[in-house]
């Protein structure tokens, strides 16, 4: 597509979806996200050459939460292969993201690295393998998404660690199952940390860039082998969005990722990346208008991968 099909697309996109932005709420169980304004919009469309189309409140950071995980994941299978996955599976969970129920039935091995109990494993190798889980997933995201001003709040950091009780039982459930090799506080420490980066929607569609160049990075190396790339898109497209991955498959037909800061990332393989930003988030986790936006972006573009 040309530029201006691009921004003909946005616009179309907002026009539509504009009734249903202020819909939904904030999650309230970390009140350092509580206050956002739910009136926020903004989408960004990045091409595999690093070209990006905005509109309205693309160039916004906001708390990039879930979304991170992705990001932890492709590092992990960068540097450690297949290994992982000894740890944490790769089913959807069918419960929400912070559940506890699932992990005595399966031994302290969380369904996918997507929910928050997988995340913290995948964090938890990270650390092992850096000895800077935080540190070594700001860097990537710096580098990918060229600013590199980038960091996280943390007053957010904060507010989750201060209402983390959810998180530190998982953390210290999978522990005593020997599925965790870090202290249990350090791994919450990255853990929250990770998840209070602060990103826009331009970064955001940058930096995740790798997935639709098929494991290719913005500087041209190669951080994933091709089924590497194909595997996470796999698992986004099944659990990416929570007890609500069914529906966003109908609805989106693309591999996605969202988080409870309103965001969600997609990509649509060998063509582009998508991020769209809007707080108001429905009972799932999932961005109202988030999912409007990008029902109607792969309704008119026709790009899904079905
Ligand atoms: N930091 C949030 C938590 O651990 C992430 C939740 C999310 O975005 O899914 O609950």
């Amino acid at each position: 597509m040309e530029s201006s099909d691009y921004e003909a697309v946005l616009d179309d996109v907002e026009k539509l979806v504009r009734p249903v932005v202020g819909s939904g709420e904030t999650a309230s169980y970390i009140p350092a996200l509580a206050a956002v304004d739910t009136s926020r919009f903004g989408m960004a469309v990045a091409d595999t050459e690093g070209r990006v189309h905005g509109i309205g409140d693309w160039q916004e950071p906001f708390s990039v939460q879930s979304i991170s995980k992705i990001y932890t994941l492709a590092l992990v299978l960068a540097q450690d292969g297949e290994e992982i996955w000894r740890r944490v599976g790769r089913e959807p969970s069918g419960n929400p993201f912070n559940s506890l129920v699932q992990l005595e039935y399966e031994d302290g091995i969380p369904r996918n690295p997507f929910i928050n109990a997988g995340s913290l494993v995948v964090t938890d190798r990270l650390l092992t393998l850096t000895g800077d889980a935080y540190g070594s997933l700001r860097d990537f995201l710096r580098a990918e998404s060229g600013d590199d001003r980038l960091g996280h709040s943390p007053v957010v950091a904060a507010s989750e660690a201060e209402h983390g009780d959810r998180n530190a039982a998982l953390a210290h459930f999978m522990a005593s199952y020997g599925n965790l090799d870090n202290p249990v506080q350090e791994v919450l420490d990255h853990y929250f940390a990770q998840c209070a980066m602060e990103m826009s929607c331009r970064d955001l569609a940058l930096a995740t860039g790798f997935l639709a160049r098929h494991g290719v990075r913005a500087d041209g190396s190669r951080l994933l082998p091709v089924r590497a790339a194909k595997q996470i898109n796999a698992v986004m497209l099944t659990c990416g969005a929570y007890d609500a991955a069914g529906e966003f498959a109908y609805r989106v037909g693309l591999p996605g990722k969202s988080g409870v800061g309103g965001g969600i990332v997609a990509v649509v393989p060998g063509k582009c990346t998508v991020c769209v930003w809007s707080p108001g988030i429905d009972r799932q986790g999932n961005s109202v208008a988030g999912v409007a936006a990008l029902d109607a972006f792969t309704t008119l573009t026709g790009w899904s991968v079905f």
